[in-house]
């Protein structure tokens, strides 16, 4: 089986690594096949892919898109796109446009309960000002000992009915998929496990991002367990979606699961890798 880690972050959007040290440690963990999947971001993809190459890595190009799917946001991974595409381009930058707004207004939710002053916290861990993100409030709130670990956070803040929970409109789910998969990519529905859907929910989710042109899910991701792996081979089986598998991984500190780290996809599913063989960049 190819070790295949295709979802993870840099310090473009809310990782902390730099693109080339990832590189070096995804090669270090025995990754076999890499992408660098930086939220509603392709800035980093050239240094990805140069480290990579220097590094001896296979390289598909990578994005998680932010999207707003029935009230709830869902992210969906481009995977193996041009990224010169001129409309991919600009639909990331005007996802990307209402990052800034959203994070002020979270920071007058948090002033509210007492918390001042996390606007200016969490930009202190903003590697790209465009990408502002709950991550980097929630480094913040732990580094000035509101909260013991960014767990905690996501539990008492941040979140729909806490404090400093601010709702946004994100792109839409058609918008997404055809973004990337006009520029020659392929998407995947990232993490499903995540979204908490009803049955109902998440075929309508399904259906409708098989209509837009998706083509892949995300079986075997840091946020899955075991059997939520088996469910979701079951789904692309029921779908006919390929597999992918990513670590989702943003900072030694934070990640339960580091690159390359994850266990294998089930047996029997078609990858998303051997669909974007001909889009893999081969080292130099
Ligand atoms: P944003 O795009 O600003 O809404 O931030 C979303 C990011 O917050 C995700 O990509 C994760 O990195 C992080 N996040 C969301 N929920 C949690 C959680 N429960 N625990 C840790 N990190 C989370
Ligand atoms: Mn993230
Ligand atoms: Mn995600
Ligand atoms: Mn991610």
């Amino acid at each position: 089986m190819t070790n295949a880690d295709l979802h993870c972050h840099s310090f473009l959007s809310d990782g902390t690594l730099a693109p080339e040290a990832l590189a070096a440690r995804a090669k270090a963990n025995g990754v076999e096949l890499w992408a660098l999947t930086d939220h509603d971001e392709i800035g980093g993809q050239a240094r990805a892919r140069a480290a990579a190459s220097a590094a001896g890595l296979p390289y598909l190009t990578g994005t998680e898109i932010s999207v707003s799917f029935a009230g709830v946001t869902v992210h969906i991974v481009g995977l193996g796109f041009d990224a010169d595409d001129a409309t991919l381009v600009q639909g990331l930058a005007a996802t990307r446009g209402g990052r800034e707004a959203r994070a002020r207004e979270m920071a007058a939710e948090l002033a509210k309960v007492g918390i001042r002053g996390a606007y200016e916290g969490a930009l202190k861990y903003v590697g790209n000002p465009e990408v502002i993100s709950r991550t980097h409030f929630a480094r913040h709130l732990v580094e000035s000992g509101v909260c013991n670990d960014t767990n905690e956070v996501f539990r008492r803040f941040l979140v729909e009915g806490k404090p400093g929970f601010v709702p946004h409109r994100w792109a839409s789910l058609r918008n997404a998929v055809e973004w990337i998969s006009n520029a020659g990519g392929l998407a995947v529905v990232a993490h499903p496990a995540r979204y908490k859907f009803t049955p109902t929910e998440e075929y309508a989710l399904f259906s409708e991002f098989k209509a837009h042109g998706g083509r892949g899910v995300e079986v075997v991701t840091g946020s899955h367990s075991a059997a939520e792996a088996v469910r979701y081979a079951g789904t692309a089986r029921e779908f006919d979606l390929l597999a992918s598998r990513g670590s989702d991984f943003h900072s030694p500190d934070e990640s339960r699961i580091d690159l390359g780290g994850l266990p294998p996809l089930p047996e029997g599913l078609a990858s998303v890798w051997e669909a974007l063989a001909g889009r893999i960049h081969a080292p130099a």
